[in-house]
C-alpha cells in the first residue's frame, strides 16, 4: 500500500509539500475511503451476487446464470463493479472477497437445489490475483464440499488477458482447477492478446466474446466477422460459444445465425437479486420449457 500511505501523507500535508491538484486530491481522498469501507464490506453483509441468466441460443432456455458481484455501502450507496474490483485487486482485497464470491454462489447453488429449482450452474469472475493465490483450489473445494455441489455445476470464467499474463504458472494452476472438476471459461474474448497456440494448450471448455464486438454486429461488418470468426475458432477447439452483451433480438437474431452457441445480455435479463432471478426463470420454463435436463449429460 505504498501509493496509497503516499496519496494518505500527501492528502494529509504531512510533509508540508502540494503536489496534488485539489482535484487528484479529492480522487485519492474517494479511493481511499472505498478502500477502507470494502475492507469491512463483507463482514457488515454489504455484499451481495446478483445473478445474470445465460441461454441456449436456439431454445432460448436457460442453462446457467454469471455472479455478479455488488456492494450497497450505507455511506456510499450502490457502489459499481467498474469502480471497486479495480481498488480491490490493487489492495489486494480481492482475494478474501473473491474467497466470499466462491462460498455465496455455492451457498445459493445448493439452497436453489434444496427449493426443487434444479442443479443451475453458476459461473463467477475471477481474478489474475485470485488465480495466482495458490489457496485457490483449497477455498473451491472447500466451498463445494460444504454445499455438496457438483463441481461441474461451477464454472470460473478468467478474462484472456489474466490467462496470457504469466502463462505457465497459469497453465498448472488450470490443470489444477480441472483436476478439481469445475469449468473454465474465457471472458471478455477478443480484447486481449491471446496467442492461439496456448488458447489450444489451455484446458477451457468455453469462450465469451466480449460485449465490444457483441452490440456492433449489425452496424459494423468487421465486428461481425470477428464474431463469426471466434465463433469458428471456438468449435475448432472444440469449445462452447457464448456472447455477452446481447441487447436487442436483432443481434440475438445474428447470433443464432452466426452459429453462437449460448447468449447473455439485457434482452434476456440483467443481473437480478437471487429471489428475481427465480421469478424470471419460472415465467421463462412456462414460454419455452426447461433447459436443465437437456444440459444435464454435459454439466
Ligand atoms: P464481466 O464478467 O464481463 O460481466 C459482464 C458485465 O456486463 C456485467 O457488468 C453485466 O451486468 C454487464 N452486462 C450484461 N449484459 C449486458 C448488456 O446486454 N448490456 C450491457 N451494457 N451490459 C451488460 P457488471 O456486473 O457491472 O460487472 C462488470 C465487471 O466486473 C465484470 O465483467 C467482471 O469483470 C467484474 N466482476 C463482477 N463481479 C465480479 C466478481 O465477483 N469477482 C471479480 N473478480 N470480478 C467481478
Ligand atoms: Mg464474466
Ligand atoms: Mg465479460
Ligand atoms: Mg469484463
Amino acid at each position: 500500500h505504498a501509493d496509497v500511505a503516499m496519496y494518505q501523507a500527501k492528502a494529509l500535508g504531512r510533509d508540508g509539500v502540494q503536489f496534488f491538484t485539489p482535484e487528484l486530491n479529492e480522487r485519492a481522498h474517494k479511493r481511499l475511503r472505498l478502500e477502507s469501507r470494502l475492507r469491512h464490506a463483507a463482514d457488515r453483509s454489504e455484499l451481495a451476487l446478483h445473478y445474470q441468466p445465460r441461454v441456449a441460443a436456439a431454445s432460448g432456455r436457460m442453462v446457467a446464470v454469471e455472479a455478479l458481484l455488488r456492494w450497497d455501502s450505507p455511506e456510499l450507496g450502490c457502489v459499481q463493479p467498474a469502480e471497486f474490483i479495480p481498488i480491490a485487486e490493487e489492495s489486494r482485497l480481492i482475494v478474501p472477497i473473491g474467497a466470499w464470491v466462491v462460498r455465496e454462489a455455492c451457498r445459493q447453488h445448493a439452497a436453489w437445489k434444496a427449493a426443487g429449482y434444479g442443479a443451475i450452474p453458476i459461473s463467477i469472475n475471477v481474478s489474475a490475483l485470485q488465480l495466482r493465490d495458490p489457496a485457490l483450489v483449497g477455498t473451491l473445494d472447500a466451498a463445494l464440499a460444504e454445499f455438496g455441489v457438483e463441481p461441474a455445476a461451477l464454472e470460473l470464467e478468467l478474462t484472456e488477458s489474466t490467462l496470457m499474463e504469466a502463462v505457465e504458472e497459469t497453465l498448472a494452476q488450470l490443470h489444477a482447477l480441472k483436476r478439481l472438476g469445475v469449468k473454465l471459461s474465457v471472458d471478455d474474448f477478443g480484447t486481449g492478446y491471446s496467442s492461439l497456440n496456448y488458447l489450444n494448450r489451455f484446458p477451457i471448455d468455453r469462450l465469451k466474446i466480449d460485449r465490444s464486438f457483441v452490440r456492433r454486429v449489425l452496424d459494423d461488418p468487421a465486428d461481425l466477422a470477428i464474431t463469426r470468426a471466434i465463433v469458428g475458432l471456438g468449435h475448432t477447439l472444440g469449445l462452447q460459444v457464448v456472447a455477452e452483451g446481447v441487447e436487442t433480438e436483432a443481434v440475438a437474431a445474428e447470433l443464432r445465425a452466426a452459429a453462437c452457441d449460448e447468449l447473455q445480455g439485457f434482452v434476456f435479463a440483467p443481473a437480478l437479486p437471487a429471489a428475481e432471478l427465480i421469478a424470471w426463470l419460472v415465467e421463462r420454463r412456462a414460454k419455452v420449457g426447461s433447459a436443465l435436463e437437456a444440459a444435464t449429460p454435459t454439466i
